[in-house]
Formats: structure tokens, C-alpha cells, sequence
């Protein structure tokens, strides 16, 4: 994945300021790693209980690094002050570029990525977190797209070095030079890729769901599968996989999979995943999916 520094890598504007929307699995993982690596960030969310969650899990993994020498306290605190947790727009003309990370719904991401643009300054750059759902898409009701891209990072944020630069048609150079420049500043490895329905990870992982939940269907015990996953060398199975990026999560990008890919990924019947979902098991989120958690 390395390479030489392409022209429009010159063109990256500085990320002093960065913002993220929601403050969920992602939006406080987002959070915390470009606390950490030194670029401060507002989180917001709409409603406290998200706040609450999103820094509590901050708290958490700093704790972690300052039992293990790896931190002083004070340096905790420093890290945990570049957090400015909110529910409004209040300090938004200061940022750089944004992350958005609300739930993977269009309607829902096209509403708030709109919103943002409104209460940010003409050169902030926004990017979206999504799964799955293409950009040009995403752009198409925003007054600026040129300064519009993907930014997809994995789960946990913390601990997985990739991230996703999705271009879009009518994407600058100066929004992706931008992105990979604030994605390197938090440490992780950065590839920039093409737009289309789930881009290039989930163009192979969601297939590989398909198949676990078309095994499951013909009969098969989901623990054994995840055993056998884990014995061909896969850190964890498919069932553990999807408790861990969340049923909801995983089913609404499977729809748009689904719907992006018709003739390959179609699935007429309903999953197991389908079953999770309306049963309210969420996956390590709310404590049950495949597995439970205590
Ligand atoms: P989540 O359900 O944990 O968090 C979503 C958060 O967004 C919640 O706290 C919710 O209150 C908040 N929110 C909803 N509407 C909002 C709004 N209008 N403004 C601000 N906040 C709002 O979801 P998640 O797993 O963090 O997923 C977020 C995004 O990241 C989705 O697009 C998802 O596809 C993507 N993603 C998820 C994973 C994963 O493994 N979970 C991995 C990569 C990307």
C-alpha cells in the first residue's frame, strides 16, 4: 500500500479543528483516535445518552494506556479536554473537515450532511462514514460537492489501521489530499478508492455474510462456523463479526448492497440477520445478538 506522494497530495488544506456527527461505535472511536494523535474534535450526537457513551468508551481506552505506562494521567486529561462533546452546531465555523458517522440510512445521512454544510465555513471539508452507500449519492442535494468525499473507517477505530478515501464524481483533489492527510495525522493507512455501493471492503465482506447466513439457513450452528472461521486464521467467525459491527448496521448496509448489486446479492428470503434485527438484538451494543454480553 505504499506509494510515492501523488500530485494532489500537495493540495491538503490543514485539519486544525475536526468534527464528527454521532457519537456511536464509530463516531466515539473516531473521536478518541484523533484526540490521541493530536488533532482536537467536537462530538456531536442529539441526544446525551450518546455523549455519555461516546466518552465513556474514551475514558475507557485512555485508562487502559495509562495502566499500561503507556500515558501519563496528565496526558489523559490533555486527550479528553480536545473532546468538545454537544448537541448543536454552536462551534462548527472553526472546522476543518467533518466526519459524519450517524446511522446508515440515506435519508437520514443526506438531512444531517446538509445541516452540516450549512453551519460550516465554504472550505471545511465534509466526508461521510457510511458503509455502503455511494457518495455521489450523498452529494447530490450538497451546495459544495467538490469538497465531499468518503472517509470509512473499521471497527474498532482504534485498532484497525485502514481507512477508505472514497472519491466521488465531482470530488476535488483538495477534499481527497485533505482526508488522507487527516487520516495519516491519526495514524491509519489510507487508500483511495472509487465510488460505488460498499467500495472495495464491504464489496468483499458482505458477499462472505451472504454466504455465512445462506449456511445457516441450510442448517448449520452458527458457533461452529465461527470456530471453523477462526481455525482457518480469521480473528473471529462471521456470527461474532456481525455482533460486533451491529445487526442494525449490518442489515440496513446489506440492503443497499442488495440494492446496489441486484443480480449478485439479492436475497429473497429472510436472514438471519433479518431475524436478529427484529428481535431486537442488536449485537454487543445492547449487550445480545448472536452471543450475549455481559
Ligand atoms: P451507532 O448506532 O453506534 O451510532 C450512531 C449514532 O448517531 C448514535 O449515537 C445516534 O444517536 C447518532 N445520531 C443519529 N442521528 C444523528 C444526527 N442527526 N446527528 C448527530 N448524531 C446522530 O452506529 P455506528 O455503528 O457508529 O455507525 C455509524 C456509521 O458508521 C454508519 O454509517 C455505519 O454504516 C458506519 N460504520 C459502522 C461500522 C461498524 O462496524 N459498526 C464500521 C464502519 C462504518
Amino acid at each position: 500500500l505504499k506509494k510515492k506522494a501523488k500530485a494532489w497530495e500537495k493540495e491538503a488544506s490543514e485539519v486544525k479543528l475536526a468534527a464528527v456527527l454521532g457519537a456511536g461505535i464509530m463516531g466515539g472511536g473516531v473521536a478518541y483516535q484523533s484526540a490521541l494523535k493530536g488533532t482536537p474534535i467536537i462530538m456531536k450526537d442529539i441526544n446525551q445518552d450518546g455523549i455519555t457513551l461516546g466518552l465513556n468508551e474514551a475514558k475507557k481506552l485512555l485508562t487502559k494506556r495509562v495502566d499500561k505506562g503507556r500515558m501519563k494521567a496528565g496526558q489523559m486529561a490533555d486527550v479528553l479536554n480536545s473532546i468538545t462533546p454537544t448537541l448543536n452546531y454552536g462551534d462548527f465555523k472553526n472546522v476543518d473537515l467533518v466526519v459524519e458517522a450517524v446511522v446508515e440510512n440515506p435519508k437520514v445521512k443526506d438531512a444531517v450532511l446538509r445541516e452540516v454544510e450549512d453551519a460550516v465555513r465554504e472550505d471545511a471539508i465534509l466526508t461521510s462514514n457510511t458503509s455502503t452507500i455511494s457518495i455521489d449519492l450523498l452529494a447530490k442535494n450538497l451546495k459544495r460537492p467538490e469538497n465531499f468525499c468518503g472517509m470509512h473507517f473499521f471497527n474498532p477505530v482504534h485498532m484497525m489501521p485502514l481507512v477508505e478515501v472514497i472519491r466521488g464524481k465531482k470530488t476535488s483533489d483538495r477534499a481527497i489530499a485533505t482526508t488522507v492527510a487527516y487520516a495519516k495525522a491519526m495514524g491509519k493507512t489510507p487508500i483511495v478508492v472509487n465510488d460505488c455501493p460498499g467500495f472495495l471492503v464491504n464489496r468483499v465482506l458482505f458477499p462472505y455474510f451472504g454466504g455465512f447466513v445462506g449456511l445457516v439457513r441450510d442448517g448449520a450452528d452458527f458457533q461452529k462456523v465461527d470456530k471453523v472461521m477462526e481455525k482457518f486464521g480469521w480473528p473471529m467467525g462471521p456470527a461474532y463479526l456481525l455482533d460486533v459491527v451491529g445487526m442494525d448496521t449490518g442489515k440496513h448496509a446489506g440492503e443497499v448492497m442488495a440494492d446496489g448489486f441486484p443480480d449478485r446479492m439479492k436475497h429473497a428470503e429472510t436472514t438471519a440477520i433479518d431475524v436478529m434485527f427484529e428481535n431486537n438484538r442488536y449485537g454487543q451494543k445492547n449487550d445480545v445478538g448472536f452471543y450475549k454480553y455481559e
